[in-house]
């Protein structure tokens, strides 16, 4: 029997590991699962999963969630603390899927209690990457990688040495626009921006997959989980999402990982390792398929690569800044406040202006640096949305 927390399992990632864990419920022992607003799918699941603790992070929520779990002996909790309280409860897995700078204190909690995590939320590592890998190490804890393209890299390097490792490749899609006259990307809807040609995703990463921001996140998560050069790593649009991550060696060969989009194969294989286990995912048919394409990403059509790489070059506490100033003109988008394409300008501007003013470069990554910096950023970008308007 194993025992699992899910933080974030009422989202996108959640909800496919909750429906792993309930094809097979005798083998696992549900610690935690944690949710926001969804109070009713977070106490169904509780109630199904059979689950000892169930926490919001919003307070406000707490009666109701406690009238929702009355009489099922789940235990209830809220707020931000009562997220981390769950985290340092022991568990043998540990799901960090929570959307943006939020899923960074259960990450944390749970690798300084030297547990296995399995993590989705690629913010953790964006935001503090060093930090993160230190404590893993620390703590003797290991991280599985749950996004499809690093789960797939991991893969790839299964029996391999790192010193033959020439490249990684991590593919994208090209998100809902990717065929769309460049002119026409001013207009983009909210709507438009949250619908995406392969993956059934959240909507904000959805939406960062049409800009590839999250590419541009992906491409910092390759860099600090795998340690290796930013000048080693590529991005190939990949129009099927068939074809996740290839890893280039010094012999000249490609290794890939093919598979269909579904996160049930990432979060599944993290589930079971260092073992594979069977997992209801579609076998392809790589006949009927045909052909897989592959080509160069358009720096003009997609800035956040340009200045994903920008922030690996700096360093230091630029990740997290970029994450914070991304997290906020994707709100400012949502909220109709900015267009799709000012997304780029708002982030810039907030590097330019923290590059200068606020000591990025050799600034300690600490819990303490990260949050403080990542606070600040979200007011810059607020700032920079006023000097756009
Ligand atoms: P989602 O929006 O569908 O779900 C997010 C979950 O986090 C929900 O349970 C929500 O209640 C919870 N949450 C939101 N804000 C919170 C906060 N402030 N505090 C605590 N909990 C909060 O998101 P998703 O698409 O499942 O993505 C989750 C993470 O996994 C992200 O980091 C994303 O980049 C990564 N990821 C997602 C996919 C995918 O297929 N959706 C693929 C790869 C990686
Ligand atoms: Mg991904």
């Amino acid at each position: 029997m194993k025992s699992v927390s899910i933080f974030g399992a009422t989202g996108s990632v959640g909800q496919s590991a909750v429906d792993l864990i309930a094809r097979a419920p005798a083998s696992y022992d549900v610690i935690a699962l944690t949710g926001g607003r969804n109070i009713a799918q977070l106490a169904a699941d509780a109630v199904r999963l059979n689950a000892k603790l169930a926490v919001t992070c919003h307070s406000e929520l707490f009666n109701d969630l406690k009238a929702l779990l009355a009489g099922t002996g789940v235990e209830v909790a809220a707020g931000d603390l009562a997220i981390t309280e769950a985290a340092h409860r022991p568990a043998d897995w540990t799901l960090s899927a929570i959307i943006g700078a939020a899923g960074l204190m259960p990450s944390f909690t749970a690798l300084s209690h030297g547990r296995t995590l399995a993590l989705a939320n690629k913010e953790s590592l964006v935001t503090a990457g060093p930090l993160l890998m230190q404590a893993a190490k620390d703590h003797r804890a290991t991280i599985l990688p749950v996004d499809s393209e690093h789960s797939a890299v991991f893969q790839a390097l299964v029996g391999e040495d790192m010193a033959a490792v020439e490249r990684v490749i991590i593919t994208a899609s090209g998100g809902a626009f990717r065929d769309w006259p460049m002119a026409d990307l001013a207009n983009a809807t909210l709507a438009q921006a949250s619908s995406h040609p392969n993956w059934d995703m959240g909507q904000r990463i959805t939406i960062d997959s049409a800009s590839m921001f999250n590419k541009g996140m992906e491409l910092i998560e390759t860099k600090e989980f795998f340690g290796v050069d930013p000048s080693m790593i590529e991005v190939l649009v990949h129009r099927e999402s068939l074809v996740h991550a290839l890893v280039g060696f010094n012999d000249g060969a490609l290794m890939a990982h093919i598979g269909p989009p579904d996160m049930r194969h990432a979060i599944g294989y993290a589930l079971h390792w260092p073992q594979r286990a069977e997992l209801p995912v579609e076998r392809l048919d790589l006949a009927k398929i045909g052909q897989l394409s592959f080509e160069a990403p358009d720096p003009a059509r997609y800035p956040a690569l340009g200045i994903a790489a920008d922030v690996m070059q700096i360093g230091g506490l630029a990740g997290a800044v970029f994450n914070a100033a991304k997290e906020r003109a994707l709100d400012q988008f949502i909220a109709g406040q900015i267009r799709f394409v000012d997304m780029a300008g708002v982030v810039s501007r907030v590097i330019d202006t923290m590059l200068a003013r606020d000591g990025l470069q050799n600034a300690r990554i600490t819990l303490d640096t990260v949050l403080e910096i990542d606070a600040l950023a979200r007011v810059r970008a607020d700032e920079a949305l006023h000097e756009l308007g």
